[in-house]
């Protein structure tokens, strides 16, 4: 998943534009009492609200961001502003509960401690089972003066009508790919990796750059190959499924493999792949195959991939083998 980032009073470049408006409205004293920012994982939106919100509490703002000395910036970036409350789930991917929203609530209602804003963030706002979004309602309606409550949000499909109805929407753009390049080129990875890693994170940077760090590539790469050699009978199912098992997130890989499914429809009709990293594989692979199997491949990970995220526990290494052997026999 994505890393938390370094604190830092900016933005980052793609959602400036976003981060103007919001400014300007504050400026002028119209900015509503809660935003959804809403967009896809891993571009940065959980920077922006952190971002703003500091800006809003900071004591000695420049004309645009916090200036990040002052006592509340300090307090901010040590994470015990006592004017901000921040509600994630305990664990990633658990859900918010009530109990965190009531405290938010308990929050919201007393009197704040600092002069000035009072600032509110829950992320991922979908976390929030139905519970904690209903016990949520009422601040939301009536959050009190000079309260900002940000809701951030990958999947605002998933929130009630409710809660959407009550904020105010900001989608939060992905950036280009050359913004994206441009970002991730000052960390450190060589050009390929990085055109690999944006590729793999569908061009969102966040998740590229957990990606590059994670070294997912060169796993993928593995993966890749082993597709090849199961197809050339040179490893067995078992072994291969037992290596993958242990590698990474089974739901990672999954991902990776829809989209390199993808790619050898395409090569079959000569069409350019996305994932250029390991063309030349899956150009072996697909000269084995017939196109329709391209197609009967990817039907088989998505079922798959039903089955994997539907079940409590599922048995991952026998999914793998189921997957495998059928990939072995597709024509
Ligand atoms: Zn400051």
């Amino acid at each position: 998943m994505v890393q938390e980032l370094e604190l830092s009073v900016k933005p980052l470049p793609w959602h400036m534009p976003i981060w103007q408006r919001l400014l300007s409205n504050y400026q002028r004293e119209h900015l509503a009492h809660a935003l959804l920012l809403n967009g896809v994982p891993g571009i940065g939106k959980v920077q922006l609200a952190l971002a703003f919100g500091q800006r809003l509490l900071c004591n000695t703002p420049d004309n645009e961001f916090a200036c990040g000395q002052c006592k509340s910036c300090r307090l901010f970036d040590s994470g015990s502003h006592p004017n901000f409350f921040y509600v994630k789930p305990e664990e990633e991917g658990k859900a918010i509960v009530i109990q965190q929203v009531r405290a938010l609530n308990e929050f919201a209602t007393k009197k704040a401690q600092f002069e000035g804003y009072r600032i509110i963030l829950i992320a991922p706002a979908e976390a929030m089972n139905l519970a904690s979004a209903n016990a949520l309602l009422k601040t939301l309606e009536e959050p009190g003066s000079k309260t900002l409550i940000m809701l951030v949000s990958h999947l605002s499909g998933k929130l009630l009508a409710t809660i959407k109805s009550r904020c105010q929407v900001v989608d939060c753009a992905q950036p280009t790919h050359p913004q994206a390049l441009e970002w991730l080129s000052v960390h450190g990875h060589s050009q390929d990796s990085v055109e690999s890693s944006l590729v793999m994170s569908e061009g969102a940077p966040l998740k590229a750059l957990d990606i590059l760090g994670q070294d997912l590539i060169a796993i993928r790469q593995k993966v890749v190959a082993d597709l090849l050699s199961l197809r050339r009978k040179s490893e067995s199912v078992v072994e291969v499924a037992a290596r993958w098992n242990k590698a990474t997130d089974f739901s990672e890989i999954l991902q990776w493999l829809l989209s390199v499914s993808v790619d050898l429809a395409k090569l079959k009709v000569n069409e350019v792949a996305r994932n250029t990293d390991v063309v030349r594989v899956l150009d072996e692979v697909s000269a084995g195959m017939q196109v329709n199997s391209c197609f009967q491949f990817h039907d088989q990970l998505m079922v798959v991939k039903r089955l994997y995220l539907s079940t409590a526990n599922p048995n991952k290494q026998l999914l793998i083998e189921r997957l495998l052997f059928d990939w072995v026999d597709l024509a």
